[in-house]
């Protein structure tokens, strides 16, 4: 007689505790604040009923991108671990206090300038409370992932996009494993997303992990905020996302569904506006553009007399434009895919 032995354990992360074939929810703590109050990352744990791979999913790690802890809130409240193998392990709001305060970067938490969590990864012990945040996170639930995902998004400023960022390129030319980057793109196009872009900045989580370890991890910058009619369709599609890479990993039981749709993947050049003022465009993230187009103007917000055109410097899809009315000098408010594939 075979006995079918379940070794699932139970999963500990911070002050959650789910055992097998149940979830949980607690904190992590990093640090404490100048009045002794602890400093924590909200965790959701989901242990499946059977071994499997470990899906790791952060939110927020800039303050104002919310609709991935919106998502991961409603895929953990929804979740039914009795269908799961493996774990899936969610830090929803990754900056807690700069989602509190709907900043981008934790303005209250450090004395000497705000650090940008995204560029602090591996983290340091002792450090900034950003970089204690980033180093508790790299180690206590990164370093458990065969897949990671890091959600962003785009706030207020900006119009929405559904792309997927990859943290580089192949090997030679990049420092990527070819089966890696593979497995990147896959995981992207398996999420659902329009755009793949090919970007690296330094100290990302993504790139921190697969420094380490040759598992797939890509940042989603998917949906925006611009029109609130259209944020529950963005969490719908994290949702259905999420759900897809579950069963591409193995996690749950079922076919992916198709999107429908061709993914471009592209790299990323940005154009920079010299004025501050008042923006106007009359274009779209996801279209084609030609080299010298004008996606957008800058006027004198007292004259109206137009200061600056945006012109494309090159040829290819828009992958970000600037959607409030009043632009600082040097934000950018262009971004153009140059096309290397169509997947
Ligand atoms: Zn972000």
């Amino acid at each position: 007689m075979i006995f079918c032995v379940r070794a699932v354990l139970k999963i500990v992360v911070g002050t959650a505790s789910a055992a097998s074939g149940t979830k949980d929810y607690g904190f992590l703590e990093v640090s404490r604040s100048p009045a002794g109050m602890p400093i924590a990352i909200p965790v959701i744990v989901i242990n499946g009923v059977d071994t499997g791979p470990t899906l790791v999913a952060s939110a927020a790690m800039h303050g104002t991108e919310v609709l991935g802890t919106i998502a991961l809130s409603r895929f953990f409240r929804d979740a039914d671990p009795e269908q799961f193998k493996g774990t899936f392990i969610g830090a929803p709001i990754l900056n807690t206090w700069a989602f509190e305060a709907q900043h981008r970067v934790a303005t209250l938490q450090e004395y000497f300038g705000v650090g940008d969590l995204e560029q602090l990864f591996p983290g340091d012990e002792r450090g900034y409370i950003s970089d204690r945040i980033a180093y508790a996170y790299m180690n206590e639930i990164a370093r458990r992932a065969d897949c990671l995902l890091d959600f962003h998004g785009q706030d207020h400023l900006w119009q929405p996009t559904l792309a997927a960022i990859v943290p580089g390129t192949p090997m030679p030319e990049g420092s990527l494993k070819p089966k890696i980057y593979q497995k990147c793109l896959e995981l992207a196009k398996v999420f659902g997303v329009e755009q793949i872009w090919r970007y690296s900045g330094p100290g990302k989580v993504t790139a921190a992990i697969m420094s380490e370890k040759d598992i797939p991890a890509i940042n989603l910058e998917y949906g925006g905020l611009t029109d609130f009619r259209q944020i529950g369709q963005y969490v719908e599609s994290i949702v259905a996302g999420l759900t897809n890479v579950m069963k591409w990993l193995g996690m749950i039981e079922g076919l992916i569904e198709p999107h429908g749709h061709r993914t471009v993947v592209c790299d990323l050049y940005d154009v920079k506006n010299r004025f501050g003022g008042i923006w106007s465009t009359n274009t779209e993230v996801g279209r084609s553009i030609q080299k010298e187009e004008i996606a957008g103007t800058v006027s004198d917000p007292i004259t109206g007399v137009v200061l600056e055109e945006i012109r494309a410097s090159l040829s290819g899809v828009i992958t970000n434009l600037w959607a409030s009315p009043v632009i600082r000098p040097a934000v950018g408010p262009l971004g153009i895919g140059k096309v290397v594939e169509y997947i």
